[in-house]
């Protein structure tokens, strides 16, 4: 008898974190080492929220907390959603976890029986098919293309459901593409939803805040009230206020949904951290001035990055519309040799020869389910990202 449960069968570690565990290796071994792997904004979680976690210790906020959320975390959620995406949600339909990640899961979990398909569109973020695995599910993939934006069109998105379809899981703007979806571009897919009853939608707006060039952001519920029924509206403080390790995610959905999800989280961490829970009241209900700062300070970033790496013989670089990450294909560069003999087969292959040759860590495409791209994470300061480019020329240029 294995000692081990067959679910670790269905599921592989995370190819970013392996990414940044292996630049760390490099790092520690005295390596002049870029990391642009990671998911994570660059800058310090803001002072005022900060002080909310501090003050909650003081005042001995250091309890259990209800499952899925204090009520006030709760109502700052809901003021939230009100006033960003004009989404009405009652206290008994938000759930709070240790992140937006745990709130997926949580959702997918509560929700899927063997043999159920969920639609991901590739690329995707690279927890998404796992995820679904663990729950006994079935990712059934939707193919994007760069010549589409890598967008999912309403053919795609048809093509791709079937009678055991039960989630759609839609992340716009997009990690690890940027890809952010138009209003119309939502109504489009929300239209091929409202023809298929069975089907639920799983919208990751976690990106919403990271938007440019006047990007308006919609979230699908609230482009089709319609589906409000059957959508889950997931986001975080993660990545809007610098707080991925604060672990505080939610979602607004039906409440019958909600409570589903609060009793697989009831059974694993009870709560979230009750510190935590304060701090994102201070991020929810605090200055928001500080969101718009941040996309004008990624923008630079991200026309930086996309200038150099279109530069570069080989590399097609698109401009996305929003998140911190650039998704570049190296179509160009497939079956080209490095100076060691090294044939670059595919985005695997490459990624790990500029890790090893210039010390830019980046991540493979096959990892986000398509290829042959690299995704660059620019959450990092510029001349980083401009010594990171040079290097990346560097390379490109050394292979015949
Ligand atoms: N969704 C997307 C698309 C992400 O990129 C991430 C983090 O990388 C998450 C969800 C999870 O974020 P967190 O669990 O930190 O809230």
């Amino acid at each position: 008898m294995s000692f081990l449960s067959a679910t670790l069968d269905r599921v592989k570690p995370s190819p970013t974190v392996a990414m940044t565990v292996l630049a760390q290796e490099m790092k520690a071994a005295g390596k002049d080492v870029i990391g642009l792997s990671a998911g994570e904004p660059d800058f310090d979680t803001p002072e005022h929220i900060k002080a909310a976690a501090i003050r909650a210790i003081e005042e001995g906020r250091t309890k259990y907390t209800a499952v899925d959320g204090i009520a006030e975390l709760k109502s700052a959620i809901r003021a939230k959603f009100a006033r960003d995406n004009g989404l009405e949600y009652s206290a008994a339909e938000i759930s709070v976890g240790t992140g937006g990640k745990q709130v997926l899961y949580n959702a997918l979990m509560a929700t899927l029986n063997p043999g159920d398909e969920v639609v991901i569109p590739a690329p995707y973020w690279v927890s998404y098919p796992d995820m679904v695995r663990l729950g006994g599910g079935v990712p059934v993939i939707a193919e994007t293309t760069l010549a589409s934006g890598f967008k999912l069109t309403p053919e795609a998105l048809e093509a791709a459901i079937t009678e055991r379809t039960k989630w759609v899981i839609f992340n716009s703007p997009s990690n690890p593409c940027g890809a952010g979806y138009t209003k119309l571009e939502l109504k489009g897919l929300t239209d091929v939803l409202l023809r298929h009853p069975h089907v639920w939608l799983m919208s990751d707006d976690m990106y919403e805040h990271i938007v440019y060039d006047g990007f308006e952001f919609y979230s699908p519920a609230q482009v089709e009230p319609r589906l409000k029924g059957r959508v889950l509206t997931v986001n975080g403080v993660s990545k809007a206020y610098a707080m991925t390790g604060w672990r505080i995610g939610y979602a607004g959905g039906p409440e019958h949904l909600i409570s589903a999800m609060r009793k697989i989280q009831s059974q694993s961490t009870t709560n979230p951290s009750s510190i935590s829970q304060w701090a994102a009241v201070a991020a929810l209900v605090g200055p928001q001035d500080g969101l718009a700062a941040n996309a004008g300070l990624f923008r630079r970033r991200r026309d930086l990055v996309v200038a150099a790496l279109n530069e570069i013989d080989g590399i097609t670089c698109p401009v996305p519309e929003g998140a911190f990450y650039v998704y570049p294909s190296i179509a160009g560069l497939i079956g080209a040799r490095c100076p060691d003999g090294t044939v670059i087969e595919n985005d695997e292959v490459f990624c790990i020869k500029l890790l090893e040759s210039v010390g830019v860590a980046v991540v493979f495409g096959a990892a986000f389910g398509l290829s042959p791209h690299f995704r660059v994470s620019y959450a990092a300061a510029d001349d980083v990202l401009a010594e990171a480019c040079t290097r990346i020329a560097r390379f490109c240029a050394e292979l015949e």
